[in-house]
């Protein structure tokens, strides 16, 4: 196999920039009806919009009496107590309270129109039919108007948001036990190299476990979509092919190994002669230097696809990297920006230059001084480092020397 595939390093934010736009140009995947807790990490396919007014009556926000502030202008004032008014109550009480009375009110019980104001069960005193208010309080205190927070028929959560719990409890509180998300797109996952057997396979001397196909297959299940696991290819043009033919038959697919420069490594001659475009192949970070993205047409339409660089760590970076928001337009979601924080580093770190590293990180500290932590590594292969970090410390490449106490980059991933 002799087909040339020109290589140019892009920088970190080049690549993403390339990404970004091509993940703009994808198409959804077909909406469909699904049950509200089934549908929890898909994309909405339709917005959610206020049913009714909300809240749909003046909502009280705290146990105590409902009064006319005009009545407690001077307080201590004492009001006669006429009525008692618990959440969900039917009771017909508009014109309550009149000038000199109050209402017992209870959280989330409609206030009754006579009041304009709440006051608070701790600032008053009840004796037999009176209560004694003790502190003013202003117009409007506690409570929530009706149709504040949205008036029937306002937009609450605009279709492309991910379904997560602040999702459901909106369509749950506007009636909706199914909601229009977008299906699962599928993503076709194939390793490749002759030294990978599967992981119900006890490995010879010399080979090892394929792990990427199945932590691809989690960030995939994290990420909304559904995955096709394909048999492991050997480092042969036909066979890798044959599987590769197989993949682009799913939405997305996601190769890992063989993108490197090794005489082995034929994932980019093989798409190549397939009729593949290269948006890039190769992108100056570390881990994940060798990463592939491109399409190629298939089954009537263009197919993205990503080799990702087979050591399990630039697997991962380079997924939540770069695969993330491609896979986020493909399921109909608002691509989702990759979530940085600043910490304090807690040890001087040395690096090269010129690429932008990920280097897996401890966050720690708390809420006034996160920390970050660098977790010692044997380099992108290192699966003991990842499983112990729960973040990337991101240096750009320019940067040499950081040292102690320094604010820096994380990636939270
Ligand atoms: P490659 O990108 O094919 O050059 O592989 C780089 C390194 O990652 C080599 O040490 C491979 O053995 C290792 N590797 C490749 N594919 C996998 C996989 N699916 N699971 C675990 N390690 C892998
Ligand atoms: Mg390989």
């Amino acid at each position: 196999m002799t087909t040339a595939v020109k290589s140019e390093l892009l920088s970190f934010e080049e690549a993403r920039q390339v990404v970004e736009q091509r993940a703009a140009a994808c198409s959804p995947t077909q909406p469909e009806l699904m049950n509200l807790l089934d549908a929890l990490g898909l994309a909405l396919a339709e917005d959610l919009r206020a049913d009714r007014d909300f809240p749909p009556f003046p909502r009280a926000t705290r146990d105590g009496y409902a009064v006319r502030t005009s009545d407690v202008q001077k307080t201590p004032a004492t009001l006669l107590c006429v009525a008692s008014i618990p959440a969900g109550s039917t009771l017909e009480v508009d014109d309550m309270p009149h000038a000199g009375e109050a209402v017992e009110i209870m959280t989330g019980a409609p206030v009754p129109l006579g009041a304009d104001a709440v006051v608070m069960v701790e600032y008053t005193e009840a004796a037999g039919e009176n209560v004694t208010i003790k502190r003013a309080v202003r117009a409007g205190e506690n409570i929530v108007a009706r149709g504040s927070e949205a008036e029937r028929g306002d937009m609450m959560v605009a279709k492309g948001k991910r379904v997560q719990q602040a999702v459901v409890a909106v369509a749950a509180a506007v009636g909706r036990p199914e909601i229009a998300v977008h299906r699962r797109p599928r993503v076709a996952v194939l390793a490749t190299g002759d030294e990978l057997v599967d992981i119900n396979l006890v490995p010879g001397r010399n080979e090892i476990r394929n792990s990427n196909s199945y932590s691809l297959a989690a960030q995939i299940s994290v990420a909304g979509g559904e995955t096709l696991l394909l048999p492991v290819a050997r480092d042969e043009p036909a066979e890798l092919s044959l599987l590769l033919r197989k993949g682009l038959e799913a939405d997305l697919l996601l190769l890992s190994g063989g993108v490197s420069m090794g005489k082995y490594d034929l994932v980019k001659e093989v798409l190549a002669s397939l009729g593949a475009e290269f948006f890039f192949t190769g992108v100056a970070i570390q881990p994940g230097k060798p990463v592939v993205f491109g399409q190629v047409a298939a089954e009537g339409r263009n197919k993205p696809f990503f080799g990702l660089p087979g050591n399990p760590v630039s697997t991962m970076v380079t997924f939540e990297l770069f695969v993330r928001p491609v896979l986020d337009a493909l399921a109909g979601a608002t691509p989702k920006s990759l979530s940085f924080a600043q910490a304090s580093l807690t040890e001087p770190l040395s690096i090269k230059t010129g690429l932008t590293r990920f280097l897996p990180g401890r966050l720690s500290g708390n809420h006034s001084k996160p920390e970050v932590t660098w977790v010692r590594w044997q380099g992108s292969g290192d699966l003991m480092a990842v499983a112990k970090s729960n973040c990337y410390i991101v240096v750009p490449p320019d940067r040499e020397k950081l040292a102690e106490g320094e604010m820096v980059t994380v990636l939270l991933a």
